[in-house]
């Protein structure tokens, strides 16, 4: 789960993490508010939306003027000005997509001047089961072509979760940043309390670009992005309240109200496959096949009728599908219960794409009766290859 940069700033201050004074404002009286009380004479207006290269961004519409989605302003009126130009536009980054994203929130800050910018992560790396840390003096806004170009400038240091942080980790980041003396200090103590933010609130990711070395030298992070490990929200009631849905696909917070596994692609083949395996091979074959999928769906190996038609519904609705594929292997889950769930969505929703079902073990028979008698237009598959070719050539016919 995605929070905003407010949002994020918040957390870490609560673990002594040096962040710049700030408001998050809806509108701009709001935010003339705000700018008096934090008093100037620099302020940053900030854009709040779950997208990274903002600064760089640009917004659709051209009244809201061509200063990217970060802006400094020097007077309370700039400030004013420039939340009247960015609120409801739609602020398009190298990080969005070129839909771009709606910004409903802007986030006033104190200015910092800037001596220094540094890029500092974090994250879970799968390959050594650790907290690795990802430093680089290279900091701002294109650490994506330094990581391209000029890999060596990049430094990785992971955590052994036996120890924890140690001060060593601390001399290390400060040696890659090139700091000396209380700089290094500061960069010991901001090391070990993102890494207790990290740990203690199941961070699976936070960026810090940039970390800066302000003109009265001092550390301080100006930008964080931070997401958290989906499975460990049920501890964390309180962050989970800091959801914004409106950030996230519609379709994706259906499925998560039906416990489904499904992830929003954008092809033009809805697939209901259960298990997430048979899901992926069900992806592979199609690409194989010359097609892409609209998404990842897995109904899961128990699923009910209720939730299999909750699955069809939510892949009928979206209209980037052009044609639905089927794909069951009956286990623990029956493949006449798939059938009823299927009918029972078509009856309520109508079907309007071609449908290929493939359906294969536990109550096969019984599934395929269900479905045949049903009268429902549906391209029968005996086999995973099989199910692919058809349902491909079946859009392609359609196009
Ligand atoms: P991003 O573009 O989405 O990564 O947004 P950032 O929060 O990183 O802001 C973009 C850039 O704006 C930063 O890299 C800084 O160069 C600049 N910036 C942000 N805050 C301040 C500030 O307080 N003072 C100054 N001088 N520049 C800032
Ligand atoms: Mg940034």
């Amino acid at each position: 789960m995605n929070i905003h940069e407010y949002q994020a700033k918040a957390i870490l201050k609560t673990f002594g993490v040096p962040v710049s004074r700030g408001v998050a404002v809806l509108n701009a009286k709001e935010a003339e508010a705000a700018a008096k009380e934090l008093g100037g004479p620099l302020w940053v207006v900030k854009s709040q939306i779950h997208a990274g290269g903002r600064g760089k961004g640009k917004f659709k519409e051209p009244e809201a003027g061509d200063k990217g989605g970060v802006r400094l302003a020097k007077s309370v009126d700039e400030v004013k000005a420039f939340v009247n130009q960015m609120l409801g536009k739609t602020l398009v980054t190298i990080q969005t997509g070129p839909a771009g994203k709606q910004v409903n929130r802007l986030y006033i800050e104190d200015g910092s001047d800037i001596e220094k910018e540094f890029y500092l992560s974090a994250l879970v790396d799968r390959a050594t089961s650790r907290v690795s840390f990802v430093v680089s003096t290279e900091g701002g806004m294109d650490i994506e072509e330094v990581a391209h170009n000029t890999p060596e400038k990049i430094i990785t240091l992971s955590v052994d979760p036996a120890t924890g942080i140690m001060p060593h980790h601390g001399r290390t980041v400060a040696k890659a940043l090139g700091l000396t003396g209380d700089l290094a200090k500061q960069a010991g103590s901001l090391v070990a309390k993102l890494y207790k933010a990290f740990v203690e609130t199941d961070m699976e990711m936070l960026e810090i670009n940039p970390l800066i070395i302000t003109k009265d030298q001092n550390l301080k992070c100006l930008d964080a992005k931070v997401s958290f490990d989906s499975n460990a929200l049920y501890r964390h009631p309180d962050i989970f309240a800091l959801r914004d849905e409106t950030e996230e696909d519609a379709k994706e917070i259906e499925a998560s109200k039906h416990d489904l596994a499904y992830i929003a692609l954008d092809g033009t083949i809805g697939c209901m496959v259960n298990g997430a395996g048979l899901a992926m091979a069900t992806m592979d074959i199609i690409k194989l096949y010359g097609e892409f999928p609209a998404n990842f769906l897995d109904v899961g190996g128990g699923a009910t009728k209720e939730k299999v038609t909750a699955a069809f519904k939510i892949i009928t609705a979206d209209p980037n599908v052009k044609g639905i594929l089927v794909n069951i292997f009956g286990g623990i889950m029956k493949c006449d219960v798939i059938a009823e769930g299927v009918i029972a969505a078509v009856k309520e929703v109508g079907l309007k794409v071609p449908l290929v079902v493939r359906l294969e073990g536990t109550n096969v028979e019984l599934g395929k009766k269900i479905i045949s008698g049903s009268g429902l237009n549906v391209i029968p598959a005996d086999d995973l290859d099989d199910a692919a070719q058809k349902i491909v050539k079946a859009v392609r016919e359609a196009k």
